[in-house]
């Protein structure tokens, strides 16, 4: 076996050491390219089955937290457009009719780019306020506004 002194191991190291280096940047940089869109934002799909005539939906909670509004005003506006009565039961909510997944997946859709995204930037790091009898979605990463219906 070949001794390795200090002289012919330092070359090693460094080289390594570069190596790793170069692919830190290169990961960084796949990771950065599209310029400020890194996170991908994604509208989340409703997981949910019938039981009897009802609708079982059981993520729709862990939506409503995803997306950062309140499960009230997000349920609020999921009943009143799919005209069904509903409610909490347990971390489910249950719809008291047979409503197919992709009506209401559409409904999800609508709420989001609605209550959610900004109209500017397109980001879903947003709140939403009201003032008065009127709402608004502030968006806290470009700052605008835009105003939402205020009934839910
Ligand atoms: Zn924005």
């Amino acid at each position: 076996m070949k001794i390795i002194n200090n002289n012919d191991y330092k070359p090693v190291i460094s080289l390594i050491f570069m190596d790793y280096e170069q692919l830190l940047n290169e990961a960084y940089s796949k990771v950065k390219k599209p310029e400020g869109n890194g996170e991908r934002f994604e509208i989340p799909k409703i997981e949910g089955h019938f039981e009897g005539k009802k609708t079982i939906l059981s993520n729709f909670y862990q939506i409503a937290s995803y997306i950062r509004r309140t499960p009230e005003h997000f349920q609020k506006f999921l009943l009143r457009e799919l005209a069904v009565s509903g409610q909490k039961e347990g971390d489910r909510l249950v719809l008291n009719n047979k409503i197919p997944s992709a009506r209401i997946n559409q409904k999800v859709e609508e709420y989001v780019k609605e209550f959610v995204l900004c109209n500017e930037c397109g980001k879903p790091d947003t709140e939403l306020v009201k003032e008065d009898r009127f709402a608004f979605v502030k968006c806290l990463a470009c700052g605008a506004k835009h105003s939402v219906r205020s009934k839910f």
